[in-house]
This record gives structure tokens, C-alpha cells and sequence, in this order.
């Protein structure tokens, strides 16, 4: 007799006696106006935002290739099953939202619903399939994936009564070492008042977007550096603005100034060429917010193509994002866990992973950002002495404002 070895089948889903069940899921597209000035030199706008000749939010910046958007835009997913838990989950999606809210709303709901959302990796495995032989294992689909994952394990976290990192395996490590990314204001005399502050707050590590030609990016990194002293680590993010030649000039540059991390230095898509990186520099060089799932990374891992991964829990949500920090600790790479733009649940879901895998350097923390994700919170969370802890709460212990942020939900394909 012929076997058939048939593989990723889900179709052994109880249909009785789940302890919970699904019963709606609603994603959320929230627009929040910012102050551009404020975000001036950090994720939100790295540089000099420059309006689109169309009228729409978004725009490019003068020295950089990415779209960007005045306001913080983000994907929510409110999951309600029959037991009245409710959970919450976030995509970072900082340009088109609707995108995976669409994706939400008809591709993945009828695929939940009625389920047993505590089947966390039952179910992402149901999601990841469903448009995998359409070729949609990536982008918008994994943003919706992401999120939805992300409430799935607040759910679970509340239905056991425990914080979700102790789902994930427990603690590693008392706070979360956090980087202070994107020093703001767009002058060099402002870059070093903003990095100086953030020392005075008690950060140890900053990072600086560079990208503006080789001359520039050394000017301000030596002035950041002499502003902070020695003892502070500097990373640079390079915004994949150079060709791998170029970037490795700048490396030897950056190194000469004790900079300890090279971020997205050339484009993604060149795993040969951060081969050549990684072995022309002795600084860490490091990438990794562009890719979603395992089997992106697994090339660059393969190949020793990068120092350090920085996935982003937005991204790739909690289960896939774990993931990706194992299958990494398997090749012996550390990660700097990538956060930009969203509200508190991406920053809860990020600090649950960031306290529950062993091979954690930093989580990124854009304090302009953090402030404002604060402001959604009825118990915000406080950055102490450049680290954060999660709080000892079922699920994410995240306690959103809904009246508050729903009143940001701004959806063109909502009827
Ligand atoms: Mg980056």
C-alpha cells in the first residue's frame, strides 16, 4: 500500500469541547496625528519629510528612499471569544494599514472563528497556509498574521492567568536592555543634545540613521561620540542607502570610532554581499526588520551573512518572531529586536519576547514613539535607567484606552 506523507494538515482541529471559542475578530486602523518636528531624526521620519505632490499623508523625506507618513499609523486586532476574554494584537505597518486590516477582515476571519484560539500554532500554521501556494508568505499577509497571532497569545495569557513570556518559557533576565534609537532633531548640535539626554536618562546604547554619504555620516558619529564619551555603545543604521563597497569603506570609518553595530548598511536582498560585509568589518553588522518569517532569515543565517538579527515583533508576531530568535541561537547569532512605529500592544508584544529568549542584546526604543504608545494606556509603562520590564499581568498586561484609540480609527474601506 502507497502512503501518502501529506504535510501542514490542521484538518484534526477539535470541533467539540474547546474550552474557548472565537467568536469575532475585528481589525482596527489607527491614524494618529504626530508633531513631525518631534520625530525629526527617528524612526517616524529618520529625515527632512518632504509632502507628496498628491494630497495623502504620506511623503518621502530629502535623504532617504522609504515612504513615510505624517501620522503613526498602525493595524489593531480585537479577538473576543464566547468566555468574555478579549485580546489584543498589533501589526507595525507604518504606511497602509488597510492592507492588512482587508486581509484581516476576509481572509483570516472565517478562518478562526468558532475556533479554539489557545491552538496558537495550530492556528498560525491554518493562517501561513492558507495563501501559501498563492505566494503570499510575506508583507501585508504576515503584517495580518502577525497581529492576529499577537491576540491570540494575549487570549491565552489571560485564559491561564499568566504573563505571556511565561507562556513562552519564563524570564531571562530581570529588564529588557533597551537602545535609544533615533536621536531627534536633524542638525549635528542637535543629534549630540539628544543623545547627551538620553544618557542623562541612563541609556547606554544609542543609534544614530546615517546614510548621507560616507563624509557626513562620519561627522556625526564622531561628534555623537565625543559628545557621550567611550562608555556609550553607538550603533548606526544605515538605512540600506550604500552599495557593499561604500558600506564597507564607512565600517572601517565607524570602527575607528568604536561604533558596535552596522544596521541595514546595503540592500536586503544582497545575502552574498553581507557576507562580504561581515567578514570585511569587525563591527557587528546587522538587518533583519524586512523579513517576516523564518525562512527569510534562514539564508542569511546559512551563509553567516549577518552579526546580529533584528526582527520585528510587528512583523512577524510572537509565535514566528520566537521562531526566528531560536533558529538563530541555533547558528549562534544574537538579536537587537526591532520596534518603530506603533501603539502599546506591539510594544508589550516585543517586550514579552525580548524577556523570554536567551539570545537578546537590545530591544530598540524610540522614546517619541514610546511616549504616544503611552498615551493609549490606562497604566503606562515606564522606561527605567535605559531598560524596560514587562508587568506581572495575564497576557500582554497591557490595559488599552479603547474608547480613546478607537477615536483614531480611520479606515477608507471600512462600509
Ligand atoms: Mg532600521
Amino acid at each position: 500500500m502507497m502512503h501518502h506523507f501529506k504535510r501542514n494538515c490542521d484538518a484534526t482541529l477539535p470541533e467539540e469541547g474547546a474550552v474557548l471559542k472565537i467568536m469575532s475578530i475585528e481589525a482596527i486602523v489607527v491614524k494618529v496625528d504626530r508633531k513631525l518636528q518631534s520625530f525629526s531624526g527617528t524612526a517616524g521620519t529618520p529625515g527632512t519629510f518632504v509632502s507628496s505632490a498628491v494630497d495623502s499623508d504620506y511623503g518621502w523625506t530629502k535623504e532617504y528612499s522609504s515612504l513615510y507618513s505624517k501620522k503613526i499609523e498602525s493595524l489593531l486586532v480585537k479577538i473576543t471569544t464566547d468566555a468574555g476574554i478579549a485580546g489584543w494584537g498589533e501589526a507595525q505597518v507604518p504606511v497602509g494599514p488597510e492592507a492588512p486590516e482587508a486581509l484581516v477582515r476576509q481572509v483570516l476571519s472565517p478562518l478562526l472563528l468558532n475556533e479554539d484560539p489557545l491552538q496558537t500554532e495550530v492556528l498560525w500554521y491554518r493562517m501561513y497556509n492558507s495563501l501559501r501556494g498563492r505566494g503570499h508568505r510575506d508583507s501585508f499577509m504576515m503584517d495580518a498574521i502577525a497581529a492576529v497571532d499577537t491576540a491570540l497569545w494575549d487570549i491565552a495569557g489571560k485564559y491561564y492567568d499568566q504573563p505571556v513570556y511565561k507562556l513562552l518559557g519564563g524570564s531571562f533576565r530581570d529588564a529588557i536592555p533597551l537602545y535609544q534609537s533615533g536621536l531627534s532633531g536633524n542638525s549635528i548640535e542637535e543629534k549630540v543634545a539628544s543623545a547627551q539626554d538620553a544618557v542623562q536618562q541612563g541609556y547606554r546604547a544609542i543609534k544614530i540613521y546615517i546614510g548621507k554619504g560616507i563624509q557626513a555620516d562620519v561627522a556625526v558619529m564622531r561628534a555623537v561620540r565625543e559628545g557621550v564619551g567611550d562608555e556609550i555603545t553607538l550603533l548606526a543604521d544605515a538605512l540600506w542607502m550604500y552599495s557593499v563597497h561604500d558600506a564597507i569603506r564607512l565600517g572601517v570609518e565607524l570602527e575607528k570610532l568604536g561604533v558596535a553595530l552596522l544596521e541595514a548598511p546595503t540592500v536586503m536582498e544582497d545575502v552574498p554581499g553581507h557576507v562580504d560585509l561581515t567578514r570585511s568589518l569587525s563591527l557587528a553588522v546587522a538587518q533583519g526588520e524586512t523579513e517576516r518569517t523564518r525562512y527569510q532569515f534562514l539564508p542569511y543565517l546559512k551563509e553567516r551573512a549577518l552579526d546580529v538579527i533584528q526582527p520585528d515583533i510587528g512583523r512577524t508576531g510572537i509565535s514566528e518572531g520566537k521562531r526566528i530568535l531560536t533558529l538563530a541561537e541555533t547558528f549562534n547569532i544574537p538579536a537587537a529586536l526591532h520596534m518603530a512605529i506603533g501603539q502599546c500592544v506591539y510594544v508589550a508584544a516585543s517586550a514579552h519576547v525580548a524577556t523570554a529568549v536567551p539570545n537578546l542584546l537590545w530591544l530598540e526604543m524610540n522614546p517619541a514613539m514610546f511616549e504616544m504608545a503611552n498615551r493609549f494606556q490606562r497604566k503606562p509603562w515606564t522606561v527605567t535607567n535605559g531598560t524596560l520590564k514587562v508587568p506581572e499581568l495575564p497576557g500582554l498586561g497591557v490595559d488599552i484606552d479603547e474608547a480613546s484609540i478607537r477615536r483614531y480609527n480611520d479606515s477608507g474601506m471600512r462600509a
